[in-house]
């Protein structure tokens, strides 16, 4: 059954210490019944605790990392649907390199995958890792192939390496690196013991559902917790039921041999169709997609989609409620306001980029709301923007004094007047693509 956050409590050692990055026993009590915190992260957790919660500590999806440094994080999903709650911990996706690629096209495609970074409202999106998979039959090749990674980026790497040879040497070069080693036969103690010496996450391979269980199970008995599924099947359909049935056990019926993440591989080497195959995959339940190249259009699809499931959609994308500049703005250029909501702040700013004028953006904090949304909140307001203004002491940066608000809220300019005594209202556009005809209508300054 599982148990409270009071009788967890009740087993901690209630001293409010905040070792475990959660500021009180209780607090972190709760985390745990949750499942968004593991009793690990107690360093002060008696045996006599963590033999009475067993599972109950830990989340139902283990969280794992891969890679040196700053790691991705995969797994640690409490939920099966993301409106029940929200989605944790983004699948990273990996670009596939093979021992058998010449130098120059192995660096080639590093420096791609590297490079390659695109921003969207506010956000930096990128690729996490590369996946090395070993089809050449030299020894050499793959040791290359790892050293030319590891000398050029920092991203975590997934090892395909059917050479167990090759594999320990290759473990040799990324001591720290955290890597996760594919296994494709059955596991036994042996790479339960290679992979814990690595530091590594074991990939472990079924050929069914029943399979896969029985593996994990072993590789949980002999000591892993680093585990990662992979279940190959031939078509995406059967991928799909694959992992729905993977993570509905884990979440719901708490099987602890399906409670890791899952990677899966696109197959098909048509744009259109890896495409489909990595978003179905990225929206049912895979925590890490290898695709099999570099494709910039298929990236930039993939990546919004991306950070569009896994954002809390209880807390809106926001920007710092602040005066930007945008351009180049003197203490004489126009002044706007607006509101923090991330998408807001970016379709106005590119708006009054894009019309030539240099600007100061008032924007203030509406937690997150869009315009129309703050308004009917109270929190975009006559009141609230006149206590920023004040607060932020514009008048002491800027010597204009006309104040631009959006179009949707032209109903507070007379009371806003009201609030700011010496400025001058001006209503603007409604839509934010109406900017720069806008800014060449009205007189600003
Ligand atoms: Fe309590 Fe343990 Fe966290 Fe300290 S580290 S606050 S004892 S739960």
């Amino acid at each position: 059954m599982a148990l409270s956050g009071l009788d967890i409590f009740k087993l901690l050692p209630k001293t409010n210490c905040g070792d475990c990055g959660v500021p009180t026993c209780m607090a972190f009590a709760m985390k745990i019944a949750q499942k968004k915190i593991e009793l690990s992260s107690c360093p002060h957790a008696s045996e006599e605790a963590k033999a009475a919660l067993g599972a109950a500590g830990e989340p139902p999806i283990r969280l794992l990392k891969i890679g040196p440094g700053k790691a991705l994080e995969v797994g640690g999903e409490t939920v099966l649907f993301r409106h029940e709650k929200t989605f944790f911990h983004p699948p990273g996706i990996g670009l596939e390199l093979r021992t058998s690629q010449t130098e120059d096209s192995l660096k080639a495609a590093i420096q791609q995958w590297e490079s390659f970074e695109i921003e969207r409202v506010g956000e930096f999106l990128k690729g996490d890792l590369f996946f090395v998979s070993h089809d050449s039959p030299a020894k050499p090749a793959f040791l290359k192939t790892i050293a030319l990674v590891r000398a050029n980026s920092k991203k975590g790497m997934i090892i395909d390496c059917p050479d167990e040879d090759a594999l320990m040497s290759g473990l040799e070069l990324l001591r720290n690196d955290r890597p996760a080693i594919l296994l494709r036969r059955p596991v036994t103690d042996k790479d339960v013991g290679m992979a814990k010496a690595a530091g590594a996450s074991l990939i472990v391979s079924g050929t069914s559902l029943e399979d896969l269980a029985g593996q994990t199970e072993r590789a949980r008995q002999a000591g892993l917790t680093d585990i990662i599924l992979s279940l190959p099947v031939a078509g995406l359909g059967e991928a799909v039921q694959n992992n729905t049935i993977l993570r509905r056990s884990a979440l719901k019926k708490n099987f602890r041999p399906f409670g890791y993440p899952i990677l899966a591989r696109v197959r098909s080497d048509d744009g259109f169709e890896s495409l489909a195959e990595a978003a179905v995959l990225l929206c049912k339940y895979a925590s890490i997609i290898v695709l099999p190249r570099f494709d910039k259009a298929l990236l930039y699809a993939l990546f919004t989609l991306r950070q569009n499931i896994y954002t809390d959609p209880q807390k809106p994308i926001q920007v710092d409620p602040k005066v930007y500049a945008i351009g180049e703005p003197t203490p004489v250029s126009p002044v706007f306001v607006t509101t923090n909501f991330s998408l807001t702040y970016f379709m106005v700013s590119g708006e009054i980029e894009n019309s030539g004028t240099s600007a100061h953006l008032v924007v203030c904090d509406t937690e997150g709301q869009s315009v129309l949304t703050a308004w009917a909140a109270g929190k975009f307001v006559p009141e609230k923007i006149a206590k920023f203004i004040k607060d932020i002491k514009l008048e002491d940066k800027v010597e204009t004094r006309k104040l631009v608000i959006p179009g949707f809220v032209a109903q507070i300019s007379g009371e806003l007047e009201e609030k700011l005594p010496g400025w001058e209202i001006i209503v603007g556009c409604q839509d934010a693509a109406d900017i720069p005809s806008f800014v060449k209508s009205v007189k600003l300054a």
